[in-house]
């Protein structure tokens, strides 16, 4: 390794360590959940976002078996779960606390998306403990409640409807902080590593479009025998991937199609004459045998 890899890979560590010192100064507070299968919902959601602590206050049943199906592989948060009685104990050595309310201005609290929330989050778990705050599934988080909060976070849900499942909305907000946390990580390249995304284009040909031509390049591979003892599925995928890549519009589809009917056709009559041909080797030689009484040769 050179001097320059192993700063990269000490600063790598750094930041890892770093990202992963916040997370575990984040800590979820859920208050008075009413249905335990949330509570399972809501740890798994957690986890998979790199967060583990957990704080229930008053939760009306827990701990309870809806509470451990949902959580999937993420008991161990629960396991961990620490239960109190009222939600300033939840937060009592917080220095950031954040009330998520699905109720949009109402409350005389500042409101931020879940991703302005998220940089302040993993910016003030720098060095002090951090609270988000979720509320009931019914009535969510009481006006006493909020004033414990130093700000709101609304998702900007639908304002026709903008209840998310308690799980859903601890989800989108656990989602925002992991982004935070992997910002921070330079050295991850998480994103600029990944492929591009596809690209859209105008006129871009359609999913059945471009399945009847994927149809009709199956066949002709056959056709032409391009196989050869290969297993068809392993070519199928290279050239799918190649041609999805391309962003085929209807006339690109047209055009190929036409190529591959030619193939086809011609492959047809490659396989015609081919039966000809053996149809004539196979034919019984004309012999003087065949020759009827008077001299002359049957046929014609
Ligand atoms: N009927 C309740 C909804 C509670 S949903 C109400 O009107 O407040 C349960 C919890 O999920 C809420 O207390 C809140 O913490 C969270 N939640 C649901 N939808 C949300 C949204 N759009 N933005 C932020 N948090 C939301």
């Amino acid at each position: 390794m050179s001097d320059a890899d192993v700063t990269v890979a000490n600063d790598h560590a750094t930041s890892a360590t770093a990202a992963a010192g916040r997370a575990a100064r984040v800590r979820v507070v859920l208050v008075g959940t009413q249905h335990p299968g949330n509570i399972g919902s809501a740890a798994r959601a957690m986890r998979t976002m790199g967060l583990r602590r957990l704080v229930l206050v008053a939760p009306q049943r827990y701990p309870h078996a809806d509470a451990n199906a949902m959580a999937a592989g993420a008991d161990d948060v629960l396991a961990a779960a620490v239960r109190v009685e009222t939600l300033a104990e939840a937060v009592a050595d917080c220095r950031l606390v954040l009330g998520c309310t699905a109720r949009s201005r109402r409350i005389a609290l500042d409101e931020h998306s879940p991703r302005a929330a998220a940089a302040q989050v993993v910016s003030a778990a720098a060095d002090d403990e951090v609270a988000l705050v979720f509320g009931r599934e019914r009535t969510g988080l009481d006006n006493e409640e909020l004033q414990l909060c130093h700000a709101a976070v609304h998702i900007a849900a639908d304002p026709g409807y903008s209840s998310l499942n308690l799980a859903a909305a601890v989800q989108v907000v656990c989602y925002e902080v992991r982004m935070a946390l992997l910002g921070l990580d330079a050295a991850m390249e998480w994103d600029a590593a990944a492929a591009p995304m596809p690209q859209r284009r105008a006129g871009a040909a359609s999913h059945a479009q471009l399945e009847g031509f994927f149809g009709q390049l199956a066949d002709t591979l056959d056709a032409i025998d391009f196989h050869k003892g290969r297993a068809p599925a392993s070519a199928m995928r290279k050239l799918r991937r190649i041609f999805l890549r391309s962003a085929l519009d209807l006339r690109d589809v047209r055009l190929l199609r036409g190529v591959l009917a030619d193939a086809q056709r011609m492959a047809r009559l490659a396989g015609e004459r081919g039966a000809e041909d053996r149809a004539q080797a196979d034919a019984p030689v004309p012999s003087t045998a065949s020759a009827n009484a008077d001299g002359r040769v049957s046929g014609g």
